[in-house]
């Protein structure tokens, strides 16, 4: 349920919503909007709707009947924007995130850290804990991997993402790591979710291989319910019938969530598709959606790469890319990397 408060309902008013609500049994979050506060009521048992119109300052109730709350675009009209190491995803903003599928070693990082930097990327990215379908496949160089991505990142004034596969990691990613990535294949990893709620820290949500956008929105919902709202959202990629492509890119993800939810919807054109010719073309398409990010796999030589190889671009033509994106952004109204100048 939500209620919506009068333009200007002062902070006592407010607060005695908030109170009544809580006596109830419900938890509460507040939204401050630019024309009025909304009050979120979650989690509770019965509360008779006309009992809070009643109340000073309240303009409406609203029973939400999509099983996510927090998440969705009633709860929050206006975009939510988040903000990492001065780039932007959500709103009119458009970040990038780049790097190796895999950490493999310092050299592998800084080099290609230092391609990306100088192409202007802020974010990097690189998995030191690898869900790998097979267990004899390369398992990721663990807390090793994630020294070395903070420390080649800090070289270059870079933010790190990363992906964290279990609740007993989360204290050593808060060490290293500025936006923690929550893989497909532990969407609805619920106990990971809900742990990932009371942290600080910005989480990448990834849709699950055969999850719906309902499910993703209540995997968000996990989190944003524990009281972290900074979730950016994923598309990676489902299963489908096709066997062309590793995966099936559904851009539709971009307009479905815009029009469901407030929070920012990023494209991984590189799991999405797992061919290194497909990147491009679905990357830009993607910005052309009007999506507010992507996470693109790079690799100073994608073909000594551990891991994704097939699907890495070379720093040479991520930077080809990189210039076509900001070219196509404005057309949607978006700024790539919030517009800083770079020289590509
Ligand atoms: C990744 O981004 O490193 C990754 C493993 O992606 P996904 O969880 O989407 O497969
Ligand atoms: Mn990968």
């Amino acid at each position: 349920m939500l209620v919506i408060m009068r333009h200007g309902a002062s902070d006592e008013q407010i607060q005695t919503v908030i109170s009544f609500i809580k006596k109830k049994g419900f938890d509460t979050h507040v939204s401050h909007g630019e024309l009025h506060t909304v009050i979120g009521a979650v989690g509770g048992k019965v509360i008779d709707p006309r009992d809070i119109e009643l109340l000073d300052g309240v303009k409406e109730v609203i029973k939400i009947t999509s099983s996510y709350k927090l998440a969705s675009r009633i709860f929050q009209p206006q975009d939510t924007v988040i903000e990492v190491n001065g780039v932007k995803f959500g709103g009119e903003y458009c970040g990038v995130i780049a790097g190796p599928c895999t950490i493999e070693s310092l050299e592998q990082m800084e080099e290609t850290a230092k391609q990306l930097s100088q192409k202007g990327v802020k974010i990097l990215r690189g998995g030191a804990f690898k869900p790998r379908t097979s267990p004899y496949a390369f398992q990721g160089l663990g807390e090793e991997g994630l020294k070395i991505i903070r420390d080649v990142a800090d070289k270059y004034g870079m933010a790190v993402t990363s992906e964290v596969m279990e609740i007993s990691q989360i204290p050593m990613f808060m060490k290293y790591v500025d936006i923690l990535q929550v893989g497909a294949r532990n969407m609805q990893n619920f106990n990971l979710l809900r742990e990932l709620g009371y942290i600080n820290k910005p989480v990448i949500i990834k849709r699950g291989l055969s999850a719906t956008f309902e499910e993703l929105l209540m995997a968000a919902e996990y989190v944003m319910s524990g009281g972290n709202r900074q979730i950016i959202l994923c598309e990676r990629g489902i299963r489908t019938f096709e066997k062309t492509t590793r995966n099936t890119l559904d851009l539709c993800a971009i307009p479905v969530i815009k029009k469901l939810s407030h929070l920012p919807i990023i494209i991984d054109p590189s799991h999405g598709t797992g061919l290194r010719d497909k990147v491009a073309p679905m990357s830009r398409a993607a910005v052309a959606a009007g999506c507010d990010g992507l996470i693109i796999e790079v690799h100073y030589d994608p073909d000594t790469a551990l891991c994704d190889g097939a699907q890495s671009l070379y720093p040479d033509q991520f930077g080809e890319l990189y210039s076509d994106l900001k070219k196509i952004a404005p057309i949607v109204g978006k700024k790539i990397d919030n517009e800083q100048t770079v020289e590509v």
